[in-house]
């Protein structure tokens, strides 16, 4: 039997990555106020040199060298978790080093991300008058429960009026959502995300929780309170996360932990669903319940069947590992076979 795979729905989210190149700028945000569990600040504070605007303006000059503007745009991003946290000076000279470098069309961009609670008029006139094109709110949930227990500080009540504002300026938006935060389950992470779609996001991360040593949640985890997701469970419920996502316009630019946002794994000891390559699970546990609908509804035992798919999807569909070819071929005991022609 043979089966043409159209997914452009199901991995429409994923489709609209728009491409470019990133010139990372962490800017550790030091002496925090607040003290998320799953944070290792503490640790970043005593470690981490401050990044001066020389810095900057010379890690911008390093990366200019390695990209070609021809081939693809080029942003800054200020990486940190609260750009907009830190001493308003230093944000506006941090942003003049970039801006210089629009000014001069070296780049194209400037991203920086935040807290929920540290967004208003005073700072995103500061944010509009350099330019800077994407504003990533850190959401993370917005279950109050969930927010508490993750000791974040902020109210979802923050996420919708920063939102809101941002949308209000033009801004375009990102919201970084966790997985398997304390208190948190599928349902919940399915009504944040619902949440967050309200706000008209262009842009999603998803992160699902890695468990940093020197970390509250480390200590929860060490006296039994936490129990960190396996891969299985982070798979699944990204993939719950996704469903909700794919009937509307918004990019998933990242499913997975980037080290640089918020916290940092340097030298540290780290549990939790950790795998480089979940986006492949989930994107093929996509796939796998798409194709597993339609073999429900037939009776394909002992056959061969061939999936036709576009050529980019061809290792997806058979998934990491092989884990969906073994899949199908143990529950309806056929020979699966993927082909990249639709
Ligand atoms: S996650 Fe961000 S806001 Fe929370 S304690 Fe760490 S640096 Fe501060």
């Amino acid at each position: 039997m043979e089966l043409n795979l159209d997914l452009s729905r199901e991995l429409v989210n994923f489709e609209n990555k728009e491409k470019q190149y990133t010139i990372p700028i962490f800017i550790p945000h030091k002496g925090c106020p607040n003290s998320c569990v799953f944070c290792n600040q503490k640790k970043i504070s005593g470690q981490t040199k401050d990044v001066t605007v020389e810095d900057v303006d010379n890690i911008i000059k390093e990366y200019l060298n390695y990209y070609d503007k021809t081939d693809k745009k080029i942003e800054v991003a200020f990486f940190g978790g609260s750009f907009t946290g830190i001493d308003k000076k230093l944000q506006e000279a941090y942003l003049k080093v970039a801006y210089k470098y629009i000014e001069s069309k070296h780049i194209d961009s400037i991203r920086i991300s935040t807290r929920p609670d540290y967004i208003n008029d005073e700072i995103l006139k500061l944010l509009s008058k350099y330019r800077v094109e994407t504003i990533e709110l850190g959401v993370q949930s917005m279950d109050k429960d969930v927010l508490n227990a993750s000791k974040r500080g902020h109210s979802d009540k923050d996420v919708i009026y920063a939102s809101n504002l941002i949308n209000k300026y033009n801004i375009r938006l990102g919201h970084q959502v966790m997985i398997g935060l304390p208190e948190s389950n599928l349902q919940k992470e399915v009504y944040t995300i619902k949440e967050c779609l309200k706000l008209k996001p262009k842009q999603l991360r998803i992160y699902p929780v890695y468990v940093i040593d020197e970390s509250e949640l480390y200590n929860m985890y060490e006296k039994n309170i936490y129990v960190p997701l396996t891969i299985k469970d982070a798979v699944k419920r990204c993939i719950a996360v996704i469903h909700e996502c794919q009937k509307e316009d918004v990019s998933i630019i990242r499913l997975g932990l980037q080290s640089t946002d918020e916290i940092t794994c340097n030298n540290s000891k780290i549990v939790g669903p950790i795998s480089d390559n979940l986006a492949e699970y989930v994107i093929a546990g996509i796939i796998r319940e798409k194709i597993d609908k339609i073999l429900d509804e037939i009776n394909i035992e002992g056959k061969e069947l061939i999936i036709h798919v576009l050529p980019k999807y061809i290792s997806t569909t058979i998934g990491p590992k092989k884990i969906n070819k073994i899949y199908f071929e143990n529950k309806y005991n056929i020979k699966f076979k993927v082909k990249g022609e639709i």
